[in-house]
This record gives C-alpha cells, structure tokens and sequence, in this order.
C-alpha cells in the first residue's frame, strides 16, 4: 500500500487532484479525493508523468544507493541503469569476462565496433523484450571498494563475484565479497571456466555457501551463472541475471537537475590537456556546463562516450570522459555542476584550499609523532 490518498498524491507530485482521477478514469478506475490509492494504482498515475512514486520503500532503496539524491529530487525519480563492477581473485577471469561482454555486445549492435579505453563500458541487453543497459566499471572491483570506502562515495550499485570452477574460493575471493557485503552491495555469481575439464561447479557452490553466499537451487538468495569468459558462453543468461536483480534495487535519480557524481579516472593528456572520466549518478551533464571536481574546475569543453563517440548529454548512471577542467582531480572525487563558472570556480578553490590544509595537518602530525618518539 502506498497508503497515499488521492489528495496527498496530487501535492506531492505538484499536480491538480481532478488530473489523478482522469488518468485513472481513462484507465477505468474511480476513485475519489480521499481515497487511499494500492501502490500498484498510485504507479500508473506516477508512470504516465514519468516519475517514480514516492514511497518509503523507493526513498529508502535511493538513500542507500547513493547519498547524490537530495530532497528535492525525490518527485522526479526515475529508473536509471546499474552500475556493475567485476570482482575476484586474481586469474579468475575478470578482464577476459569484461571483453568478452564488451565484444559480443559491440559486435552484434554497433557500426564499426571500436571501443575506447574511458574506465567504464555500456551494454545494451534485451530484457522482457526492451532493450535495457548496464554500466560496467573498469577499474578493479577492490580499487574501486577501496575508494569508496575511504571517501564514503557509493558508485556501484552490483558487483559480478568472478570465481574460477578450476580453482575455487581463494582469499581475494573472501575478500571480495566481504567488501560487497560491507557495502550492501548485492552480489551475482559467475562460475567462470566451465569450458575447462576440471571444472567443478558444485564444489565452488558448495564452498561459496560455506562463506554464506548459497545458490538459488539450495534455497538460498544468491544467483550463480555458469560461464566461460573465454569461449563467450552463457554471458547472456549473466547479463540478464544482474537487470533483474538491478529490477528489485529499484534504481533512481533525477535527471531534471544539474549533474553531480564521481570521478573514476582522470589523467594529463599531452594534446588534450586534463582529461576525466566521470560517472554521472543523478542529474543530466552537458557539454558547456561549468563543474566542479574536488579542487578543479572548469566548463565541459567536450564529452566522449565509451565508443569514442562525441555526446552532449549523459544522463544518470552514465559514464562520460569530459575535456574542459583546469587541472587533473583524483579518482573518487565527486563533481558537480554549477549554475556560473564563477560559482564553480570559487568552490574549487575552497575545496582546494581545505585538501592544502588537510595534507598539511597530516604532515605536521606524522612529523609531531617522529619528535615525540625521538625525545
Ligand atoms: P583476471 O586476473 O581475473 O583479470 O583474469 P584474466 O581475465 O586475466 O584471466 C586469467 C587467465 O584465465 C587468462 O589466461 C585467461 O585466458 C584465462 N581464462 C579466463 N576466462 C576463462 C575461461 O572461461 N575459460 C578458460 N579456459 N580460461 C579462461
Ligand atoms: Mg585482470
């Protein structure tokens, strides 16, 4: 139950009452001012406005998703795609299940297929017969934990557990899941080298459920697909596995706002000076926009997706390598748009300042240290 009545739905979504009871009237439903509407009822109105419903459930779900969302963007939720990162011990088979996604999805959809290195790659999947995307970030899943939990950022919203079925459970795979779990980031399964003859799968399963991840089949709650990154096989099924977990994540933002979010890489590029690769996770980024990423700034000269194809939008959950900024920042930094570049420039400089300040406490404290333990 939304346990919204008609009334309260119309304020909340800033729109007359009588506009509630003719949409649901031309969809057959009567219904009056104070009527409490089922969340399946208050859905239909919300979807034709293209927004989500607000209710507890959806606000509690995008407040632990990502702490970008404000108050004020909770009437203008929407669903956007999930950012996946890829995790396991090393020799597994994260980069090759990477390409392997990354090649069969190109290959079958997109003119030329050439891919350029941004951090972060889009896939376009079929599922319940829509096209849908998924996000796949590049940088090492435990780099990426790492970051996270040192800025208190969020970026990705599931994680793909890589775990050889020649090899099984290793300690990076412990640590892997441990980080995914601290995160309360949900975690799908890939068995990966199925194609080798050594290949055990209900051992892995079985050593999996050992550490509290149980498959499905044993009534537990964790998907497991088989796969072989190698030979390509059953990537399909995996892709279509994590969409619906993203489903029942229930994954929004406001793409109505200026963009804010997180840098995944940034680096000097000799021609075209600092270059950053950022992930939007809510509001829409523009070419033109004056931003702010930790202590630079700068107006977004150009943005390039991860087909190396010139865009001028990138809406939430996407990943975009912008041209523009007055320095390089670091990874994990959050950006953020702002109305004027003299707004944009004077929080940079701010937030430069307080990074100076703190680097200096720290080198004034570890050197308080070295005095105290030589006297
Ligand atoms: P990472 O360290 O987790 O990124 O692992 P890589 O993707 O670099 O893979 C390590 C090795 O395992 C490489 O030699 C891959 O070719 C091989 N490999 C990866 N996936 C498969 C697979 O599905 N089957 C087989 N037979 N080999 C694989
Ligand atoms: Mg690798």
């Amino acid at each position: 139950d939304s346990n919204l009545t008609v009334r309260e739905l119309a304020e909340r979504l800033n729109i007359a009452e009588t506009e509630i009871i003719k949409s649901l009237f031309s969809k057959g439903i009567a219904v009056n001012i104070t009527q409490t509407l089922d969340l399946e009822t208050a859905r239909l109105v919300t979807e034709e406005l293209g927004v989500l419903i607000e209710v507890p459930e959806v606000i509690a779900a995008a407040t632990k998703q990502t702490e970008m969302l404000d108050a004020k963007d909770l009437e203008h939720l929407q669903r956007r795609p999930p950012v996946v990162t890829i995790m396991g011990h090393v020799d597994h088979g994260k980069t090759t299940l990477l390409d392997s996604i990354r090649k069969t999805k190109v290959a079958q959809g997109e003119a030329g297929g050439i891919t350029q290195h941004i951090g972060a790659y889009h896939v376009d999947v079929e599922h319940n017969g829509v096209s849908q995307q998924i996000v796949f970030l590049d940088t090492p899943g435990h780099e990426a934990f790492t970051a996270m939990r040192a800025r208190g950022a969020r970026v990705t919203d599931m994680a793909i557990l890589v775990v050889a079925a020649d090899d099984g459970v290793q300690p990076q795979t412990r640590e892997a899941f441990s980080h995914a779990k601290a995160a309360g980031v949900p975690v799908v399964v890939a068995i990966n080298k199925i194609d080798k003859p050594d290949a055990n799968p209900d051992r892995i399963k079985q050593e999996l459920s050992e550490l509290g991840l149980v498959p499905e089949e044993w009534g537990g709650e964790t998907i497991m697909v088989p796969v072989s990154a190698l030979k390509g096989e059953n990537l399909d099924t995996l892709l279509e596995m994590l969409l619906l977990v993203s489903e029942v994540e229930e994954l929004v933002a406001n793409p109505n706002r200026l963009g804010k979010g997180t840098v995944i890489e940034a680096n000097l590029d000799r021609a075209r000076g600092p270059v950053a690769t950022l992930l939007v996770q809510n509001g829409t980024l523009r070419v033109g926009d004056a931003i702010v990423a930790g202590g630079v700034f700068g107006k977004i000269r150009a943005m390039i997706d991860d087909r190396g194809q010139k865009v001028e939008a990138a809406s939430p959950s996407f990943a975009v390598e912008i041209l523009g900024l007055n320095n390089v920042p670091s990874a994990g930094d959050e950006f953020e748009v702002y109305p004027t570049e003299k707004e944009a420039r004077l929080i940079a400089e701010k937030t430069a300042e307080t990074q100076r300040n703190s680097r200096l406490q720290l080198a004034m404290s570890s050197r308080r240290v070295t005095l105290t333990t030589l006297s």
